[in-house]
């Protein structure tokens, strides 16, 4: 099974849920825990992995041989992301913005581009207390998270379960993160802005066919509105989390809530028989 833990907006305790349900799981279940916040991963700092292996990640840019070149403009014309220019005797390139597609060199009439590949970050993974931990790393500067969050779901073990921490937001490199994932977890916190941004992660993971539920962290602050509206939407609350000051104690030493306070153990168990129980009620009604 596959879950990720994601939220529409930073900083409401993503990191927290997918930590603490790594933890609480791994003796009753084979865990892996991918890192897929690639731009800010920190799942490290709470579960202190030791690092077995890393890999460097690269998408191909093109390489443009002038001296073929008839600066006829199809590779400009062809390209999406405006990450190549033609101007009367010249080619520009912008590998910053390339995302890899290949069709700028598949398209050229001369065969005048050819590939080449440039380092966007890299991989890393190990395991920590039966726990085995994957996390991506972009390097600082470059714009283009997928590539990365695509390597990271390639060391994925299908064997167990995966818990997948996904970037906050909801725009590509989310929906790279949470593709494929059986359930998806989002975690907030009941403010206006923590509403809105729950909006916005709703709709995203119902474009992508996915059932979700909430975790509500920092319970006991803002109004009664994300309740009011999972409510509505029939969208369960599965974990609430109230507003603590020994939590955050622990969150500001990285230290895993389940680590520092085992009694949460317990209700992160329940939350992921929740998980299971909605999962098999979706696959049965797909199979009536
Ligand atoms: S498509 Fe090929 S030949 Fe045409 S401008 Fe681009 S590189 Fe040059
Ligand atoms: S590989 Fe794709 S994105 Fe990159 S320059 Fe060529 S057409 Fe554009």
């Amino acid at each position: 099974m596959i879950i990720s833990v994601a939220s529409g907006k930073g900083g409401t305790g993503k990191t927290l849920v997918a930590t603490s349900l790594a933890r609480s799981l791994k003796d009753s279940n084979k865990v892996m825990l991918l890192d897929c916040d690639v731009e800010e991963p920190n799942d490290h700092v709470f579960i202190k992995p030791t690092i077995i292996g890393s890999e460097p990640v690269h998408i191909m840019v093109p390489a443009v041989a002038e001296d073929k070149c008839t600066y006829c403009g199809k590779c400009a014309e062809v390209c999406a992301y405006k990450a190549i220019a033609v101007l009367a005797n010249h080619v520009l390139t912008f590998p910053q913005l390339c995302h890899g597609c290949g069709a700028c060199s598949y398209l050229c009439p001369e065969k005048a581009i050819s590939e080449e590949p440039r380092e966007m970050g890299v991989v890393e993974w190990g395991h920590s207390d039966g726990v085995g931990f994957v996390h991506g790393i972009l390097t600082v500067g470059e714009a283009m998270a997928p590539p990365v969050i695509r390597k990271v779901k390639e060391y994925a073990n299908h064997d167990g379960l995966i818990i997948i921490d996904v970037p906050p937001g909801t725009s590509c490199p989310v929906v790279e993160a949470v593709k494929g994932s059986d359930f998806c977890l989002l975690v907030t916190e009941p403010t206006p802005f923590g509403l809105n941004d729950l909006a916005l992660a709703v709709e995203t993971v119902r474009e992508l066919y996915i059932p979700c539920g909430v975790v509500l962290n920092r319970a006991g602050v803002g109004d009664a509105g994300v309740e009011e509206y999972c409510r509505k939407e029939n969208i369960p609350i599965l974990l609430t989390i109230p507003l603590d000051t020994e939590i955050a104690r622990l969150y500001s030493r990285g230290i895993a809530l389940v680590d520092g306070m085992p009694q949460w153990k317990s209700s992160f168990r329940q939350l992921f028989d929740s998980i299971k129980e909605l999962v098999d009620e979706r696959n049965r009604s797909i199979k009536r």
